[in-house]
């Protein structure tokens, strides 16, 4: 059986004291839930990675960083390295969000080598990635993701999936309030298990989790995240509200 994972976004957004404060609902909130099989995430900023990290322990809350520089160290200023988010406790990157594409230039090739270095330093990926809206309305949808996984992706063996989670987010749904419809993720989602099967194998397509993300809020998330081929979500503005956020994890 698949992990389920409901990851929180938190993009640009919460001080420290918010930040804290969130986590501390957060964990209140979901305390007697079971969640058997599914991971809750929250990606905080950097500045309060340290913090998220101390107040999630002994939660049932995972503290992810939101991006990764690839290098070891040395002159990247402004950037933070593997090592850096290991001595604090992370495990987890997000990579390839499409505000990094869009507004930070990110390219496959770059998020291919950023990919290598979490694989390096035993992280994990939260591996972002979807089409634009031009891309769907010109019918090139399927085409967009594929190219976008097998230029990032598709270098790797097959034991190294083990340590990667799709979050597939077609970019036209994030912060649109648009969302794919279930039926549009569902197509997707099949059509992406369907080319790592073509590349590697049943076991690593059916091995993999697949999240959706763009516009997920309590209202759309059971309808969502029952189908077959949707294993959680990847979620922005309803993850900085508790209720909000809760009733998502809920919904799985
Ligand atoms: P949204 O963002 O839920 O606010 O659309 C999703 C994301 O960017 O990961």
């Amino acid at each position: 059986m698949r992990t389920k994972i409901v990851a929180g976004n938190w993009k640009m957004n919460n001080d420290k004291d918010a930040t804290k404060k969130l986590i501390k609902s957060l964990d209140k909130s979901i305390k007697d839930l079971s969640l058997k099989n599914t991971r809750v995430i929250v990606a905080p900023t950097f500045v309060n990675l340290s913090s998220a990290v101390k107040k999630a322990k002994k939660s049932k809350i995972e503290v992810v960083a939101q991006n990764m520089h690839q290098a070891k160290n040395g002159a990247y200023t402004g950037e933070i390295s593997a090592d850096m988010l290991k001595a604090i406790g992370i495990k987890t990157v997000i990579l390839g969000h499409s505000e990094r594409r869009t507004y930070f230039n990110e390219t496959d090739a770059a998020l291919a080598e950023k990919v290598d270095a979490v694989l390096e330093n035993k992280l994990e990926t939260i591996f972002c990635f979807g089409e634009l809206l031009e891309d769907r309305k010109s019918d090139n949808h399927f085409a967009v993701v594929e190219s976008q996984l097998s230029n990032a992706l598709f270098h790797l063996e097959a034991k190294d999936w083990k340590s990667i989670i799709l979050a597939y987010e077609p970019v036209w749904a994030i912060g649109t309030g648009e969302t794919a419809s279930p039926e549009q993720a569902q197509e997707m989602h099949a059509f992406i298990r369907s080319i790592i099967e073509k590349k590697y194998n049943k076991e690593v397509a059916d091995g993999v989790s697949i999240l959706y993300g763009g516009s997920v809020k309590p209202a759309n998330a059971e309808e969502i995240f029952s189908k077959p081929d949707v294993d959680g979500g990847l979620i922005g503005g309803a993850a900085l509200h508790v209720d909000d956020f809760k009733a998502i994890i809920v919904a799985i």
